[in-house]
């Protein structure tokens, strides 16, 4: 327990020494990745406050959700293909609220474009922290017959309707042929040391 809270006060020391940015890390997962020498997740210390006209759009949740994920968020497992991906962000109301204990569930197909509908790979919900953050280790999805590629997701804030929604990645070419694709919901991306890294943040309208 000390050695981790030593961990943690080492991430944020060095976090703090950075002007604008800090470290996101959260979880014994995240500071194991950061201590790897992975590119850490990164986001602005305050969230440039939404527009009403700004908040995340619904898609269609496809054939392919299944509910009761196990609460996780790193999707990766030992061994598994494809190219490694943060995804992080806030969850903010209209009004620029963080939204903490939102709840967010990812789902995606793995590298060659498949789906796990018997079991749970490639599939986890979390809950965004006391700052309204959340963070997912997952793979870039592959790609699969009439899509783009794209990561499913639920999110709902405590005691408010869930929003049903979709990432996509830029400068993918079959953005321009996916009818589903939504310009609006194309995440940040850069390229990190060990992968890739994707920035969102999801506005949702409260009741
Ligand atoms: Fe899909």
């Amino acid at each position: 327990m000390r050695k981790l809270r030593r961990t943690r006060r080492e991430v944020l020391g060095a976090a703090l020494a950075a002007p604008t940015m800090y470290v996101l890390a959260r979880s014994t997962g995240l500071l194991e990745m950061t201590r790897a020498g992975a590119a850490p997740a990164v986001l602005p210390p305050t969230p440039a406050c939404p527009d009403a006209d700004d908040v995340t759009p619904p898609q269609t949740e496809g054939p392919f959700y299944t509910p009761a994920t196990p609460r996780r968020t790193s999707l990766r497992e030992p061994g598994m293909p494809g190219t490694r991906l943060l995804v992080t962000g806030y969850v903010l109301s209209t009004t620029c609220q963080r939204i903490p204990g939102a709840l967010l569930d990812f789902w995606q197909c793995d590298a060659q474009g498949h789906y796990d509908n018997a079991g749970f790979r490639l599939r986890g919900h979390q809950f965004t922290d006391a700052e309204g953050r959340y963070i997912l280790e997952t793979i870039v999805p592959g790609l699969y017959a009439g899509r783009t590629r794209h990561i499913h997701v639920k999110v709902q804030a405590p005691n408010q309707p869930v929003l049903t929604t979709q990432l996509y990645f830029p400068d993918e070419p079959a953005n321009r042929r996916d009818g589903i694709f939504n310009p609006r919901l194309v995440m940040t991306v850069r390229d990190g040391a060990d992968g890739r890294m994707g920035l969102f943040n999801f506005v949702l309208r409260m009741r």
